[in-house]
Formats: C-alpha cells, sequence, structure tokens
C-alpha cells in the first residue's frame, strides 16, 4: 500500500510517501518512495522535493495557503521528470495519513477521518490555536485534490500519553476546572516516544511488559517521556508545548506569576509575554545569540562564551532533574534513549546529560557516545551501567504511514 504522509504545521508542509502493509511493518522492511518539504507558506516559500535515490530539487515560488502548496506537491508527483517507482497516478497512492497535534481526551489513538473526527478535530481547536487548524486544512486539501475515495486517517501527537494516569496529568488547581474545562496535562512528540520505545524493545529482543524506559525527544521542541511497560506514564510537556525541559525558543517549567509580574514590570501584553516565553526563551533567551544548538555549541568551543555555556548546561540540567523524577515515578529504568535532532547528533549534550549520574547506574562510554550521530542506531552506555543508554534516531513519519495502513486494514496497534 502507498501512503501518502501530510504533517501541515502552522506555515509549512512536509510530506512523505511510503510504500508499507502488515508483512512490511512486520519485517521494517517499508520503504520510502519520495518526500518534500515547503516552507514559508502564506510568503515566498522555499520547497525541497526528492526521490528516493535521486538528488534532492529546490525551488522557490509564492504560494499562499496549504491548499495551493499540496497542489504544487500534486503537481510535482504527475510531472513527466518525476517518476516515482510504482506511482504512475494519484490511483496509486492508496491512503493519507495526516499528523494532527491536538486530540485532547476524544482521541486515544489513530482513527480513521470522517466528518465527526473533523468536528473532533475543531473541538480541539482551543487547546491547539496554531496547529489543529493547520493540520485541518491538509485535511481538507487532501479530501479536495486526492478525491473523497482515498481513505485518510488522523494520527495525534497527544494520543500516546492518553495513558497517563491522573495523578500524572492534572494541575493541583481546583478539580473543577479540569471537569469544567479540561485544564491538564496532555504531552506532545508522542508517536516519536512511542517509536523509539519500540525500536529499542524490537532491537533487544524485550517485552513491552517487561521494559521501563525514559525518552528524550531533544530537537527545537523537546520533550521527556516515562514509559512503564509500553505505556506512557508521564511526560514533560503539558496542556501546552510549553512545559516542561528548556527548548530552542522555549522557556519550559516556569513559576506563573512571572507572566503577571511581566506584564506591569515591562508594560506588555499577555500575547506579548506569550510570545517571549514561547519565542525569545529557552536556549534563545538565555545565550542571546541563537536557539540552534549546533551552532551554540561550536560559539562555546570557539568563542569560550559564557552564556553560551550557561544556557547549554541549563539545558542538560532540566533534562537531568526529569531523568531523576521518572526514575523515582518507575523505581528505576532499564534504559535511556535519546533522539531527535539534538539527541541523535549530540555527544557532548549527551555527556553533558550523563555525567556524575552514576550514582543513578547511568554511565556513558565516552568512545561510543562518540561514535553515535548521523542517523545511527546504537547503545553508548558502559558495560557497567545499571541503566542501559541509547541512541535511536526517530520516525515520526514511517509511524504515521504505519499507523494508517493498520486503521484501515483494522488491525491491532502492537506497539
Ligand atoms: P525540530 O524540533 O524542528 O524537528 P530537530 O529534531 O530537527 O528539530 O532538531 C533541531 C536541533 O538539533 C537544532 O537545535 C540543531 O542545531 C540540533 N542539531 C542537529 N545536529 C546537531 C549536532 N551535530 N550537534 C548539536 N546539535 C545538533
Amino acid at each position: 500500500m502507498n501512503v501518502f504522509v501530510l504533517n501541515c504545521g502552522s506555515s509549512s508542509l512536509k510530506f512523505q510517501i511510503v510504500e508499507t502493509d502488515l508483512e512490511m511493518i512486520e519485517h521494517d522492511s517499508d520503504k520510502l518512495l519520495a518526500k518534500g518539504l515547503i516552507e514559508r507558506v502564506g510568503s515566498q516559500a522555499l520547497i525541497t522535493y526528492q526521490v528516493e535515490g535521486k538528488p534532492a530539487i529546490k525551488m522557490a515560488t509564492p504560494i499562499k495557503d496549504h491548499r495551493a502548496a499540496l497542489l504544487h506537491v500534486t503537481n510535482w508527483l504527475a510531472s513527466d521528470e518525476t517518476k516515482i517507482p510504482g506511482i504512475l497516478s494519484f490511483d496509486d497512492i492508496h491512503a493519507i495519513g495526516h499528523r494532527c497535534v491536538h486530540g485532547a481526551e476524544r482521541f486515544k489513538k489513530s482513527v480513521r477521518i470522517d466528518k465527526e473526527v473533523i468536528s473532533g478535530i475543531e473541538d480541539c481547536i482551543d487547546l491547539a490555536p496554531l496547529h489543529n487548524p493547520a493540520n485541518l486544512k491538509g485535511i481538507y486539501a487532501a479530501r479536495e485534490v486526492f478525491g473523497p475515495q482515498v481513505p485518510m486517517v488522523a494520527i495525534f501527537d497527544t494520543a500516546f500519553h492518553s495513558t497517563m494516569p491522573e495523578e500524572n496529568y492534572l494541575y493541583a488547581i481546583p478539580y473543577q476546572m479540569y471537569r469544567r474545562f479540561k485544564i491538564r496535562k496532555y504531552g506532545f512528540h508522542g508517536t516519536s516516544h512511542r517509536y523509539v520505545a519500540y525500536r529499542y524493545r524490537k532491537v533487544n529482543n524485550l517485552t513491552r511488559d517487561s521494559t521501563n524506559v525514559i525518552t528524550l525527544h531533544l530537537g527545537n521542541g523537546s520533550s521527556a517521556c516515562a514509559i512503564k511497560k509500553g505505556c506512557s506514564i508521564d511526560t514533560s510537556m503539558g496542556m501546552t508545548p510549553l512545559e516542561g525541559l528548556m527548548m530552542g525558543t522555549r522557556c519550559g517549567d516556569i513559576d506563573p506569576t512571572v507572566i503577571d509580574y511581566l506584564i506591569h514590570k515591562e508594560a506588555i501584553s499577555l500575547d506579548e509575554v506569550f510570545s517571549t516565553l514561547n519565542k525569545r526563551s529557552g536556549v534563545l533567551g538565555i545565550s542571546g545569540l541563537t536557539n540552534d544548538m549546533r551552532d551554540l555549541l561550536a560559539e562555546y568551543a570557539e568563542h569560550g562564551d559564557r552564556r553560551a555555556n550557561l544556557a547549554i548546561n541549563m539545558f542538560c540540567d532540566r533534562i537531568k532533574k526529569y531523568i531523576g523524577a521518572y526514575m523515582a515515578g518507575m523505581n528505576g529504568t532499564d534504559a535511556i534513549i535519546f533522539t531527535a535532532g539534538i539527541g541523535e547528533n549530540s555527544a557532548e549534550i549527551r555527556r553533558r546529560v550523563c555525567e556524575d549520574m552514576s550514582y543513578l547506574g547511568i554511565e556513558l562510554d565516552p568512545d561510543l557516545n562518540k561514535q553515535a550521530y548521523g542517523g545511527k542506531e546504537m547503545k553508548i552506555s558502559s558495560e557497567d551501567s545499571k541503566v542501559a543508554i541509547w541512541v535511536i534516531p526517530t520516525n515520526e513519519e514511517l509511524v504515521l504511514a504505519r499507523d494508517t495502513v493498520r486503521v484501515i486494514l483494522n488491525a491491532p496497534r502492537v506497539w
């Protein structure tokens, strides 16, 4: 089955075409056929398309909205030069999988998209005002471009965390506020946490029921997750992605009083405060230089900038605290798994995170740690480490494609 996987952000559209079916899932033999990215939808867009095994092509052109972006993609797919093996026409796209950010309490697993599901995603807009409308635009555009006969599936970032116990998802505010407005922790990056935990079990031949892990998704947005017997029991992001770890531009955990204080001291609006906390805080806010961890590490290595080092240390210390909290919550862990841009590539960040954690049984092998980058999946803990430490590249698009197939074929989700 050829699955078109679509991930629409507020000003971007990412897609992949993946050939997969139940047998290919079982044998990890799914095939990526093509992929692409359109950034800056709404203005002069930057476009990258690539047929697997061929060089990427790049271009820039004005694209006004997500519908126009998807039409651009389908024109490229249909053009004579593109030639994706197995895709002769749109009839060869058998299903579409949509990444949806917020499913609130309504969507606890991936679902086939129908009218009711669409209105359910609309109902969650309040909780994700930037993301869910973009996801819906992708759904409407795909329905129009590919036609109503092609089945579509929604895969939610929040769904994996729906197994959290109420002790962990409730905020300690009056319970009626949860009952009336569903104010609670939902968590994000669910497909990524779920995937790397599954890979860890698969590579090590372990069963769900016998394995507890802590997964660290460290990218521009970062989150940690405690996974007990295959189920998320706690995660660092909250009702929105602002809570938890320090991130590229988001502040993470903060005393809410700061918000009111800033409004008065800086004489700025609530919107401006939230814009600061979301877009000008975190690693960027502390370093005053960049939100990009690779650049920041290079800056520190070259010039020894004090605030660059401070930002890196704060980023790593927050992660340590969550590891400690989750080990306390699960009575230890079998493994810690690093993933996403920083987690997969930065030996220095992994070194700082795991430094001085031997009391908890966490010991890196420095040589193995240095070898893990650029998409390698490998163990990086020392022989004596009680807790296994792994780098496992995430593959959220693969989860989207696989869930799409499973939902359409009514096959059980095994991980
Ligand atoms: P997003 O959340 O946007 O998907 P990614 O998972 O792609 O983010 O991660 C982006 C982050 O990963 C950036 O901060 C980037 O600098 C960082 N990164 C990528 N490669 C490296 C590297 N070799 N060393 C340190 N950081 C890296």
